[in-house]
This record gives C-alpha cells, sequence and structure tokens, in this order.
C-alpha cells in the first residue's frame, strides 16, 4: 500500500541493503532539510541493533557531528537518533549547500564524525544529569564498532561515488 505522507513507508523493506540514504528533502523559507537514512541492518535477514548499541553510539555520534559540524556555516545538525525498528539511525540536517555538493559534504562529514568517534576516550554525556537512561549505555568501545560498520558503508559510498538508493514500493 502506497501512503501519501511518508516516505519511508513507501520504501520496499524486503530489498533494502546496508547504506546510506538521502531519504527526504522539505524546504522551508529557503532552508533545505534534509533526512538521511543511515541503514546498518538489513531487516529481516541480520539481527537488530541492541538497545546497548543504538543508546550508546547515539551519544558518540550525536557529539562527533556535531563538533565537526560547529565550523561549517552552511551545515547545522538538527537531530541524530535511533530508528524505532533498531536497524539504523536518523540524521537531519539544515543546510543551504547546492545538491550537487550533497554527496561530497555529507560523505566526507559521516567520514570525519566516525574517525572522531574512533579517537573517544569515554562516552559523552554518561550520568544522570545529562541522559534520561545512563545505566543502559554501553562503552565507549560499543560506539567505536558501530562507527567501523558505519565507515565501510561510507567506503561503499566512495566506490560508487554516491548515496546508497531505495527501491520503493508501486
Ligand atoms: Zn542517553
Amino acid at each position: 500500500m502506497k501512503i501519501k505522507n511518508s516516505v519511508s513507508f513507501n520504501v520496499d523493506h524486503s530489498k533494502l541493503k546496508r547504506g546510506i540514504y538521502l531519504s527526504k528533502i522539505d524546504t522551508f523559507n529557503g532552508v533545505k532539510t534534509i533526512t538521511f537514512d543511515l541503514r546498518m541492518r538489513v531487516p529481516y535477514k541480520e539481527e537488530v541493533i541492541s538497545n546497548m548499541e543504538l543508546h550508546t553510539f547515539e551519544h558518540c555520534f550525536a557529539t562527533a557531528v556535531r563538533d565537526v559540524t560547529e565550523d561549517m556555516d552552511n551545515v547545522q545538525i538538527s537531530y541524530f537518533g535511533p530508528m524505532g525498528c533498531q536497524t539504523g539511525y536518523y540524521l537531519v540536517v539544515n543546510t543551504d549547500i547546492d545538491d550537487s555538493q550533497y554527496y561530497n559534504v555529507f560523505c566526507n562529514l559521516l567520514e570525519k564524525a566516525c574517525n572522531y568517534v574512533l579517537g573517544m576516550t569515554e562516552v559523552p554525556a554518561k550520568n544522570e544529569l545529562q541522559c534520561g537512561n545512563c545505566y543502559s549505555l554501553g562503552t565507549v568501545d560499543d560506539a567505536k564498532k558501530s562507527a567501523r560498520d558505519m565507515l565501510v558503508l561510507v567506503d561503499e559510498m566512495k566506490q560508487q561515488k554516491d548515496f546508497h538508493k531505495y527501491h520503493f514500493v508501486d
């Protein structure tokens, strides 16, 4: 069934591979908001990401990707967080760069953010003051495992010089 206003429900999840998908571009008053689906597991074929790993990588990568974009005046991170289906993450970015630059800019950004996580020595905000469930967090090594998984997908992107592409339901 094709659903009118939800792009993600129109994706054919039976043909989905791990990948970095530019899934949606919204424009509001001249600012574009881009949603990336960072799909780390193949639905129904691979085990979902554990809550511990999702939560730990959320803390680490959200910090990394915000720090990496701090000096960029044309890219602002709006949101990074796990998919409810536990097969990946959403990255939401506000930007006014030209769409011909998306691949270069975001490939580079994801690579830098993953490498930033690989250099971390602790999980940011792992305390009761800054997190709503800090005892469910893993270690920085758990986040590094996820970052290495994501770097494999970034390498695929670099080989194909493009984002991964969705198949849609008819
Ligand atoms: Zn938390």
